[in-house]
């Protein structure tokens, strides 16, 4: 089932989710309509509070659905490592048609559960590690426009005003 994406500046993408702490049928149907979702908008990664589910989940495929081993489940995640930086353009489906560069650590290592639980450790470098970055980020409330230099983020902040005013947000 495809889900709403909830836009900027809905308060639940501002105000950091729950723990996650059942590991139940309801939660595995939810990280497949969020794949469905995500899928959808030709986004790589979705974090829940941007189908307005305040948890802390997050799912990742940098491949767009081409090859299922890329297919990433993040529950509780946390970064227990960075190094590195690297500067690059990201968008976020919740702000459509809008894109814009941010500073991100080069290489991370996130410590998560799985849909059953488990925990594990996983590395991600370049574009995981952004992306790792910028969706754990959401489900700490932190949207990337906090992210960017004070004056990128008005030029964004204008864009989202005039496409506001259009009728396209
Ligand atoms: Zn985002």
């Amino acid at each position: 089932m495809i889900l709403k994406i909830v836009k900027y500046p809905d308060p639940v993408l501002l105000k950091p989710g729950e723990p996650v702490t059942e590991f139940n049928d309801e939660l595995k149907k939810l990280v497949e309509d969020m794949f469905e979702t995500m899928y959808d908008g030709q986004g790589v990664g979705l974090a829940a509070p941007q189908v307005g589910v305040s948890q802390r989940l997050i799912v990742i495929d940098l491949s767009n659905k081409r090859d299922p081993e890329q297919k990433i489940v993040l529950i509780n995640p946390e970064i227990i490592e960075a190094e590195g930086t690297q500067y690059g353009e990201e968008g976020c489906l919740s702000f459509p048609e809008i894109h814009e560069k941010v500073v991100r650590a080069q290489k991370v290592r996130v410590r998560a559960q799985d849909v059953d639980g488990h925990w594990f450790e996983k590395d991600g470098e370049e574009l995981l590690a952004r992306c790792f970055l910028h969706e754990i980020d959401h489900v700490d409330g932190i949207v990337f426009l906090k992210r960017m230099t004070p004056l990128k983020r008005s030029i964004c902040q204008r864009s989202i005003r005039k496409l506001q005013r259009e009728g396209n947000w």
